[in-house]
């Protein structure tokens, strides 16, 4: 047998890719749930809450009355018009609806956005801490991801000035997701409107607004960037149905921004996947422009978590938390148990924390380093308040032996 090592089939594309640290996490727990034990898993960014029932029923509908069949790629006229009814209703956005692309999930949507504008080499200015697959999906479109950190001192915003002094020839466009994943972090009107007069200033960058987590906002009403005038031409403003209608497994997101954009990620989607699900379309135009009381219902029970694992948290020495007004993380500084030991185990940085959880407290959630935050965790607040209380105290258990 020879002794050679056989180089990899693999392309270098996918060899450079990091797998999604969230779903891999994900994919951790529920292999040590299967193997018996008792893991509570806050890692995944999945709301916890069923989808509504009358969006389910209007899937069943859609399917008893034969939407079976491929749609139009970029989306069907019908949830088209829904989209454009709420981009104006709720964001302020004037979109005709071959300005709108709907895809398999806000995850597509932005593959589509970075596949269409980015030539080898461009730079995407991404904000830290940012969701992890922001930079592979820059990275597989053969752009370059230029990461600009924020930490919880600055409660998590990177401020415009800095935004301008990281602009360069190469740069594309800036990205950033507002309610954040993963702090929960909102930008305020006043720090958008920072951010587009620093961006107006360079015609050839766009902005790549992710607003997934819109409805799952605790403060001031959401603030689409692309409203502002002097960047409405050069937002593309990205959506979906899985947070605020608790849809993950329907698969559907979408986008809105100019035409040629539109009409490329239609291109692409047109090779790639012919566009998306037939039924969830239907339902989810339904879902739109239908009654929002159970959204409204699933962030206030959020605010309720929130508040409940923070006063939880704060009783942790070592766990430094700050108030996120949106979406359903908390992000705590953990820097402080750096250099710390059980005396079997020694933290040396966010990844040995979380390990650490994971092994001794059977609690899984996610390292910051994944997200470009390399002294904090992730903590999807997306569970039961029995679970968050339980999971939030074996944490407080396993740190404890820390010295
Ligand atoms: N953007 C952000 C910020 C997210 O947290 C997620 C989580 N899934 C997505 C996009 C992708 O959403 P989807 O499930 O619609 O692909
Ligand atoms: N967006 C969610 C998260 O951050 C779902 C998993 C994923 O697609 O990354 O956990």
């Amino acid at each position: 047998m020879s002794t050679e090592v056989m180089a990899s089939p693999l392309s270098q594309r996918v060899l450079q890719m990091a797998e999604s640290e969230t779903l891999k996490m994900a994919a951790m727990a529920r292999e040590l749930k299967a193997k018996g034990f008792n893991v509570i898993n806050l890692s995944l960014g999945e709301p916890d809450f069923d989808t509504p029932v009358h969006i389910k029923e209007a899937a069943k509908k859609a399917l008893d009355e034969g939407h079976t069949k491929y749609t139009p790629v970029p989306g069907t006229v019908e949830l088209r018009e829904a989209i454009k009814v709420k981009f104006k209703r709720d964001n302020d956005l004037d979109f005709n609806i071959n300005q709108i692309v709907v895809s398999n999930g806000a995850k597509q949507s932005l593959t589509n956005i970075f596949f269409s504008l980015l030539d080898p080499g461009d730079e995407v200015i991404i904000l830290a801490p940012y969701w992890v697959s922001y930079s592979e999906i820059v990275k597989l479109a053969e752009g370059v991801p230029v990461i600009l950190k924020s930490d919880i001192e600055q409660d998590y915003k990177v401020p415009a000035s800095e935004i301008a002094a990281a602009i360069t020839d190469r740069t594309k466009a800036v990205l950033f997701s507002s309610p954040s994943n993963p702090t929960g972090m909102v930008y305020s009107k006043d720090e958008l409107k920072a951010i587009a007069d620093v961006v107006a200033q360079h015609e050839n960058i766009f902005i790549v607004s992710d607003e997934i987590y819109e409805y799952i906002n605790f403060g001031e009403k959401h603030v689409s960037i692309g409203a502002f005038d002097n960047v409405r031409d050069r937002t593309i403003t990205v959506n979906g149905f899985a947070k605020g209608y608790a849809m993950t497994g329907w698969r559907l997101g979408y986008i809105g921004g100019p035409q040629w954009l539109a009409d490329a990620c239609g291109k692409i989607q047109g090779q790639m996947t012919s566009g998306a699900n037939s039924f969830s379309q239907k339902a989810a135009a339904y879902a739109l422009l239908a009654d929002m009381t159970p959204t409204y219902e699933m962030r206030d029970a959020f605010l309720k978590r929130r508040d409940m694992v923070i006063e939880l948290l704060s009783k942790i020495p070592g766990i430094k938390t700050n108030k996120p007004q949106g979406a359903f993380y908390i992000f705590p500084d953990v820097s402080a148990y750096f250099g710390k030991s059980d005396g079997e185990t020694t933290i040396h940085d966010a990844n040995d924390f979380c390990d650490y959880l994971m092994t001794k407290a059977h609690v899984a959630v996610v390292s910051g380093a994944a997200f470009g935050a390399d002294k904090c965790f992730r903590l999807s607040y997306a569970a039961s308040e029995e679970d968050l209380r339980a999971a939030v105290a074996r944490i407080g258990e396993v740190l404890a032996k820390l010295k």
